[in-house]
């Protein structure tokens, strides 16, 4: 079976639902999916659902947001509880400090003379997750930018005028709760470099897992990547991390063959 196990929907910073993936999924030919939204849980049982009404395997996941002091670190937590007590306390701060964090991006926009409504924030429909695309949504919509790029480039990114950092949590805290929370542990979309300073710290930790297969990664490097996985008894996945139909890729056009993670669906199994 084809596997694609990250993706958005507009429960975080993507454009489309559950119910509008899971049937291009269909339609495409992807046998087993996982919606990772940002820092909520409220996709998964959603997504459940239409597991059941479409036949396509759900894996149930969630990508937190970290940081370390010069760089922003995402997790996947796979296959977890996503009724964990500590869990929902924890993305309920998360998702307050994202709403203030918004607004003091917007007054910083302002200083630039980027002007944009703070109500615009409370009416962004099916989203719970504020994140800086959706602010580079309504900088396009208001006309100060032409594209997503421009607006990271210019003004969302570390270096630009309303780049505002967050301390959210430390990344082996967060491979601490999706641990607690009976998940697996798997470091999003590292460079072999990011792969190479993060990991030891995080094996620590407990992190399970690391995300080789993926579009736009070259072959040394994956290989890098993987053989330094291996040697740390990590388990491999990856995913399109898919937010919408931009320029050449769609949903399903990416794929990884089952058997390429099939450690990381035994690992799965043996914890149920
Ligand atoms: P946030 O959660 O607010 O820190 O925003 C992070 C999200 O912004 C990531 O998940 C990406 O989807 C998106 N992102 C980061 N950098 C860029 C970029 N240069 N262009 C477009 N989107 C980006
Ligand atoms: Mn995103
Ligand atoms: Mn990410
Ligand atoms: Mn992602």
């Amino acid at each position: 079976m084809r596997a694609d196990l990250h993706i958005h929907s507009n429960y975080s910073d993507g454009s489309f639902s559950p119910e509008e993936i899971f049937s291009r999924a269909v339609g495409k030919g992807l046998g087993i999916i996982s919606i990772t939204d940002h820092d909520t849980v409220d996709h998964i049982q959603p997504s459940l659902e239409q597991a059941d009404k479409t036949g396509v395997v759900y894996i149930p996941g969630v990508e937190f947001s970290a940081s370390t002091v010069d760089r922003d670190v995402h997790l996947l937590g796979y296959a977890l509880d996503h009724l964990h007590h500590g869990l929902l306390e924890y993305l309920d701060l998360v998702r307050k400090r994202r709403v203030e964090r918004a607004h003091q991006i917007l007054e910083l926009l302002r200083r630039q003379d980027i002007v944009i409504p703070p109500g615009e924030l409370d009416s962004l429909p099916g989203r719970r997750i504020i994140s800086r695309p959706l602010i580079a949504q309504l900088m396009i919509k208001y006309k100060y930018v032409g594209t997503l790029e421009e607006a990271f480039v210019r003004y969302l990114r570390p270096g630009t005028p309303a780049y505002v950092p967050y301390k959210l949590a430390d990344p082996g805290e967060v491979v601490g709760l999706i641990t607690d929370c009976g998940g697996i542990s798997v470091l999003a979309h590292p460079s072999a470099e990011e792969f190479e300073t993060l990991a030891p710290g995080l094996c620590r930790a407990g992190l399970q897992g690391v995300e080789v297969f993926r579009p736009r990664l070259g072959e040394s490097e994956s290989r890098l990547i993987a053989d330094g996985a291996q040697a740390r008894g990590l388990v491999l996945t990856g995913g399109s991390d898919w937010h919408f139909d931009t320029g050449a890729l769609k949903l399903g056009d990416f794929f990884i063959e089952e058997e390429r993670i099939r450690p990381f669906l035994e690992l799965m199994e043996r914890g149920r």
